[in-house]
């Protein structure tokens, strides 16, 4: 089922000023049989994991040896998220994605490339392949004989996906597209077998001419397919990245992936998913560096005590657990919402993708700054964590341009609806119905907006909390939309704010759906989960407050300005009269 097909979307709904409360409450639980066979997979991960993968040497040698990707097949690895009919072990997302968390435990250069293979490599085949191109393509995926990748990027065409110039022409036989064109930034663009690839191709819509993107299955081999030269990376350097070129690659019409014309829809489902995966890498760093901090700390001593006992250090110990804990409960919510056939589940995953790759970056720089000099230094993981954490905030959307989507696609549901009243305010009689139903939802706003109910008492601050600013957020969408109409799409200002609410308010009922679960089944057990919440929450809702208010009190106009003068000027124009 494609996203559009899908009926519900929890974070859609909000926008529109609705808690569908029962999408994300009781918080979800694994079912013991799949709990016990994930745990399996796990423990024979990190047996082989202990032994084999070195983390230090793969980011010195530039590669991830063959010992390491032989063992991998061996374990099933190459087909995790292959369904089993094709070989593969069918594991749901969440199932996936904390075998992913436990594989970034130990490197994320692995992660990233096994990532490229599952998440996005083979993802196209197994949502938009045929029965015959899954039976060719997967089982030799799954068993990891070939390896997979994913290639939108281009030199021209980077966040702005749809400007790709590669170009796929159907022959005169009309039984080959003839590719021409290249790629840029191809994680496994050096070692992929088989390769998720979207060209333009010529179309005729409603009588009219025009180009759109259509997928295709390219296999290394295929005369006039090649690969560049590894690119040479601040970090994630066991990951091969290359560029790719295609030189009239003669394609079989059979290798055409989902329907002609809509390989911008397949790319941008992939990545729905792949974001998924991404985050809960980046989930397992999170844990990784949390640890490292708290032990540094608590050994580390100056001024004749562990820096752990120093406030400053407490404040970002604090800050690092909290957030990791946030990061948690947000990606083991989208998982599970992901693993619903109905639900929409895009904004979740573009907001997980942002808050833990930007949770990974900000937690590995306080970890090498809790480390002090050694955090500097080769000799320690810190500098290397750092430096392969950084990727995460660029690719697979970056961040900025996934604050964009999650905004614009909130707010189209109200702008829908908004534009509908508009019209009704135009033709009042016809609209008569609308216009009355537009008039109660005010009543509403005003008096009962949706709220969240039922929730463990102990949360009831926090749940307060959460009902201002959910109230907030859709008075304040209406608001802008009213007042920008389309231009909506230019206001970035307001974009990335309503972007951060919307992320923070994610995170805050990701935990509370947490806890409130724990508490109901054991308010004992549930007090220090409580109290990580807690901490959550008060810091999230302050950065929610500061958005929410800065839409209306800003100096944006100045910050135009700034840009204006500097751009103009070609640099930093100051100078210091001493
Ligand atoms: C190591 C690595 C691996 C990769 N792997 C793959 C892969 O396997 N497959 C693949 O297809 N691609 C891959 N990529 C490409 C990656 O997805 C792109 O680099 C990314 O989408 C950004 O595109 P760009 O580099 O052209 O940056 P640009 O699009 O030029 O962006 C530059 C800056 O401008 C900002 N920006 C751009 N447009 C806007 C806007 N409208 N509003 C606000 N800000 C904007 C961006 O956020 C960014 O900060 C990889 C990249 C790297 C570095």
């Amino acid at each position: 089922m494609s996203t559009e097909e899908k009926s519900a979307s929890f974070l859609k709904s909000l926008f529109a000023g609705e808690i569908e409360q029962e999408m994300i409450f009781p918080y979800p639980k694994m079912k013991p049989e799949a709990q016990e066979n994930l745990q399996s997979i796990v423990d024979a991960f990190n047996e082989f994991a202990r032994d084999h993968i070195k983390s230090e040497e793969m980011d010195r040698l530039g590669y991830i040896p063959k010992n390491v990707w032989d063992g991998l097949k061996q374990l099933g690895f190459f087909g995790l998220s292959i369904p089993e009919q094709y070989g593969g072990a069918g594991l749901p997302q969440t199932a996936y994605s904390r075998v992913f968390e436990q594989i970034c435990n130990y490197d994320a250069s692995l992660a990233v490339s096994l990532g490229a293979h599952l998440s996005i490599g083979s993802k196209g085949i197994i949502l938009y392949g045929n029965d015959q191109q899954k039976e060719k393509y997967l089982p030799r995926m799954a068993s990891g004989e070939k390896m997979g990748a994913f290639a939108l990027t281009e030199a021209g065409a980077g966040s702005d996906a749809a400007g790709i110039q590669s170009k796929a022409v159907l022959d005169a036989s009309k039984k080959f597209f003839i590719l021409n064109g290249g790629k840029i930034w191809i994680t496994n663009g050096g070692l992929a077998e088989v390769l998720t690839v979207f060209a333009k191709t010529d179309m005729v819509e409603n009588g009219e001419k025009k180009e759109k993107i259509t997928g295709f299955i390219v296999e290394r081999g295929m005369a006039g397919f090649t690969s560049g030269k590894p690119e040479e990376k601040l970090g994630i350097h066991g990951s091969n990245t290359t560029s790719l070129n295609f030189d009239n690659v003669q394609l079989p019409v059979e290798n055409m992936l989902g329907p002609m014309g809509k390989g911008f829809k397949v790319a941008m489902e992939i990545l729905n998913v792949g974001r998924l995966g991404l985050a809960s890498g980046c989930l397992g760093g999170c844990k990784v560096v949390t640890k490292m901090a708290i032990e540094h700390a608590k050994n580390r001593k100056q001024f004749g005590k562990a820096i752990a006992q120093f406030e400053m250090i407490q404040e970002k110990i604090a800050r690092m657990v909290a957030d990791t804990y946030a990061a948690e409960s947000m990606v083991y919510l989208t998982t599970a919402l992901a693993d619903r056939e109905e639900v929409d589940f895009s904004l979740e995953s573009a907001i997980s993708k942002i808050f833990v790759s930007e949770a990974i970056w900000n937690l590995s720089n306080e970890a090498m700054q809790i480390a002090g000099g050694i955090g500097y230094s080769r000799d320690y993981p810190y500098e290397r964590i750092l430096r392969d954490s950084r990727i995460n905030l660029i690719f697979e959307g970056t961040n900025e341009i996934l604050r964009a989507f999650v905004a614009l696609s909130g707010i189209q549901g109200p702008g829908e609806y908004l534009k509908k009243i508009g019209k009704a305010l135009r033709d009042p009689i016809k609209g008569f119905g609308l216009l009355t139903g537009y008039a109660v939802q005010k009543v509403k706003d005003k008096v009962a907006h949706d709220q969240l109910t039922g929730v463990h008492p102990k949360l009831s601050d926090e749940v307060a909390k959460f009902n201002e600013y959910a109230k907030a957020l859709h008075q304040v969408t209406e608001r802008v939309l009213m007042k920008h109409g389309k231009d909506i799409i230019l206001k970035q200002f307001i974009q990335r704010r309503l972007a951060d609410m919307v992320i923070d308010l994610y995170a805050m009922i990701a935990v509370m759906a947490r806890v409130d679960t724990l508490l109901k089944a054991d308010a004992n057990e549930a007090q220090q989960d409580l109290l990580v919440a807690k901490t959550f929450i008060d810091e999230a809702w302050r950065r929610i407050r500061r958005n929410h208010r800065q839409i209306d009190e800003n100096i944006d106009h100045q910050r135009k300005q700034v840009c204006e003068l500097v751009y103009e000027r070609g640099g930093y124009p100051f100078k210091v009269n001493v």
